[in-house]
Parts: structure tokens; C-alpha cells; sequence
């Protein structure tokens, strides 16, 4: 099976060959023709884009659009002034709470529409929108046909994740979209696990808002992608003021520059967008997504977990027809605390998430403090799932029960 030859991608394990890294849905590991491709920009082809009046700045701006349209068509939008760059996913779902919040149509006693399975970026701006504004903040806890009338004729934003980073659930993108859209309101998906496991085209979804961040594909930290259907990208205000986002300014006013510039004031994280553009190419190379190998390794991981008496599975909705599971597990060991699992395990240079991962209302749900979490991508292999295994059968006994 796996793999193993993709290992020799990723220049840490040169330095630390013994390491199990179970921790990809936090941030992946950094890839060598991104590094290479990030470290040949900044020797050899830097300089500011958007302005200059010389060939230096011409190629760096054009490198820069490059990568806009590239995104484009690898996430199937329409036009590339569909893709703004932005610092991550958390920052792309501010973007769009300003936007919410200075926009009259998103209004007093009208409903957002959240899933209990929300990481904190995409269910904290929310709550803050919906305090701000008056609206009604709303969960759903399943995705029956009967939990999901709660989007109704008053929700005007429905905010979810495509892929779970707690517990790797992904719900029915496709329905929910059907029913906001049939009551008139916005979807906005989080892309930021999904992006690296699943192939996605915003425009067959027809979603309006997708947002990812470059660190957890292999990319560079600091950068991320907020696409949005044309129509509502026009209609935000821009989010920051200042160089690079104008068309005219005199002392008193300021005309704004069109899309994608008005979003995205100053001098941008033009390293940050060159990483992700070879991200982007990486990941097309190595066919991340939709990746069977990665499935087989997720449900070997949880048949071996399940034969351990002393591990539970949390695996929320499980047997409903219209969930699946991303390469994400999360569990807990009977009598130990995860951040102990952790601790134990990176004795053994194995490196796994531990606590509530910035889901803190998805764990209240579940009358839990937090779990242990393992996630894959194309670097791990059967062996890291046994010597995971292994490691976790000394867990107890290292804190002194019996087995
Ligand atoms: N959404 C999900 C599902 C995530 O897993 C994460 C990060 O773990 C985020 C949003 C936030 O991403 P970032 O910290 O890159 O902004």
C-alpha cells in the first residue's frame, strides 16, 4: 500500500526520521517543491507588485495573478476575481462578518443558521454578528430532514463546515445549500479541512462563500483564499483602506479600485501566495484529494482502534446515511486525560492533537472535555497507524493500571 515514497517530500523527516506526525488537520507538512519554490521567489524574483514601473515588479505581479487564477480553476469558480487572497480562513470569515454587519439587508430577528460541528473561526464571528445585529444564532445537531427545516424562510445565513476538524464529519454540503437557497439565504462553507481531502467546484455547488487556508495544504502560514460569487464580492465594502485597493483619491474622498484589489489593501503576502500557488500545483501532482489510499488508511486506523478495549471512538452521527468521514479520527482513552495521550505518545515521537480543537460547543454536546485526535495525509502509512497502536497499549500502563 501507501505511499512511503511521498515521505521523501517533506524535508522533516530528514532531520527526524523517527517521527509519526498525526497531526495534519492542525497544519500540514511543509512540502520541499514549496519550500524551493517560495525560497527561488525571494532570492531571485522579489519585488512589490501591483506597482512598479520596471521588469522586476511586472514578473512578481504577474506571478502573483498567476496563482489568483490558478486557485480559480482548481476550485472551479467562474472568474479569478472570485479568489481573494486573505491570511487564512479565520481572517476570510471576518472579512465576510464585517460584511454582514455593515450590510442593511442581514437583518434584526433574522436567522443564522450554524452546525454544531463548526470550528470556533467559523461559529465565534457569527455569534458576534448575531449579538451586534440582533439576529438569531441557531444550531443544528444532525442533518435529518427534520433538523434541517430550521433553515427557514427567517435564515439568511447559513454557515458550515464541509469537513469537521474535531471529528472529520461531512455533512450534506449539497442538500444544505439546496433548502438556504430555496429560503433565499447565503451559504458560507469552511473549506479549511475539506480543501486537502475532497476535489471541490464552488460553481456546481453554486456555494456563495468557500474559504481555506494555505498551511493545511502543504502551503505556507499567513495565507489564505476567500472565494465569493462575483455579485456579493462587489458588494462589500473593502475590509482594510489603503494603498493598492483605490481607483482615485483626492484629500477628502477616495474612489475604491474593483475586484479583487478593493479587498485587498496594501502590500500583500506576496511569499504567502507564491507557497500557496505551489501548493496548488503540489497537490494536483501528488492527486491529494479524493484520495482512496488516505480512506483505506482512515478505516484501518479505525478497525485497529476499535479492537482496543480502553479507546472509545467519537464518531458523531456515524451511522446516518448522509454522512461520511474525512481521514480524521478523533477518541478518547478510558481514565486519561488527552493532553496526557499526547504526552505520552510524543515519547514516542508520535505527534497527535489533543483537547477541544477550537470546538468547544461541539464537546459541551457530547458531555465531553475534549479528545484525542489523529489525522492523515499522504505522507502517513500503515506503519505510523501500528506504531500509533502500539504506543497507545502502554498508555495506561505508564500511569500505572493494569492494562
Ligand atoms: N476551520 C476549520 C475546520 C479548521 O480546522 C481551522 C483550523 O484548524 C480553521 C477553520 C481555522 O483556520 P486558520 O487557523 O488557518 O485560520
Amino acid at each position: 500500500m501507501p505511499n512511503a515514497n511521498y515521505r521523501e517530500d517533506f524535508p522533516v523527516y530528514e532531520k527526524n526520521p523517527e517521527l509519526i506526525y498525526l497531526d495534519s488537520a492542525a497544519s500540514s507538512l511543509r512540502a520541499r517543491p514549496i519550500i524551493d519554490a517560495m525560497s527561488q521567489y525571494a532570492s531571485y524574483a522579489h519585488a512589490n507588485i501591483h506597482r512598479g514601473a520596471y521588469r522586476l515588479s511586472f514578473e512578481a505581479t504577474e506571478k502573483y495573478e498567476e496563482v489568483r487564477k490558478k486557485v480559480a480553476k482548481w476550485i472551479g469558480a467562474k472568474e479569478s476575481n472570485e479568489v481573494i487572497f486573505t491570511q487564512g480562513t479565520t481572517d476570510s470569515m471576518n472579512h465576510l462578518m464585517h460584511f454582514f454587519e455593515d450590510d442593511d439587508r442581514f437583518e434584526k430577528g433574522k436567522k443564522i443558521v450554524l452546525s454544531i460541528f463548526e470550528h470556533h473561526s467559523n461559529l465565534v464571528p457569527w455569534q458576534q454578528l448575531a449579538k451586534k445585529k440582533g439576529m438569531i444564532l441557531e444550531y443544528i445537531y444532525d442533518f435529518s430532514e427534520e433538523s434541517l427545516k430550521q433553515i427557514d424562510t427567517t435564515t439568511q445565513i447559513v454557515a458550515i463546515s464541509l469537513m469537521s476538524n474535531a471529528v472529520g464529519l461531512i455533512p450534506p454540503i449539497e442538500t444544505i445549500i439546496q433548502k438556504a437557497h430555496a429560503v433565499g439565504a447565503l451559504v458560507v462553507g469552511d473549506g479549511a479541512q475539506y480543501i486537502t481531502h475532497r476535489e471541490i467546484n464552488v460553481c456546481q455547488l453554486d456555494i456563495d462563500f468557500f474559504a481555506f487556508s494555505g498551511h493545511k495544504c502543504f502551503g505556507p502560514t499567513g495565507i489564505g483564499v476567500l472565494y465569493g460569487k462575483r455579485q456579493w464580492l462587489e458588494a462589500m465594502p473593502p475590509p482594510r483602506f489603503g494603498g493598492d485597493m483605490i481607483e482615485y483619491v483626492t484629500e477628502q474622498e477616495t474612489t475604491f479600485a474593483g475586484l479583487p484589489n478593493k479587498l485587498e489593501a496594501g502590500t500583500p503576502n506576496i511569499d504567502g501566495v507564491i507557497g500557496l500557488g505551489a501548493a496548488v500545483d503540489y497537490m494536483i501532482y501528488r492527486q491529494v484529494q479524493n484520495n482512496n489510499t488516505l480512506d483505506a488508511l482512515r478505516e484501518y486506523a479505525v478497525d485497529q482502534l476499535s479492537e482496543l478495549d480502553f479507546i472509545r471512538l467519537v464518531q458523531p452521527l456515524k451511522d446516518s446515511e448522509t454522512i461520511l468521514y474525512g481521514p480524521i479520527i478523533s477518541f478518547t482513552v478510558k481514565d486519561v486525560h488527552p493532553h496526557d495521550v499526547a504526552s505520552i505518545l510524543d515519547q514516542s515521537n508520535i505527534a497527535i492533537r489533543a483537547g477541544h480543537h477550537c470546538a468547544q460547543p461541539l464537546m459541551k454536546y457530547l458531555e465531553l472535555t475534549g479528545t484525542c485526535r489523529i489525522s492523515f495525509s499522504i505522507y502517513n502509512t500503515r506503519d505510523d497507524v501500528d506504531a500509533l497502536i502500539l504506543a497507545l497499549k502502554s498508555v495506561r500502563r505508564w500511569l500505572g493500571y493494569e492494562s
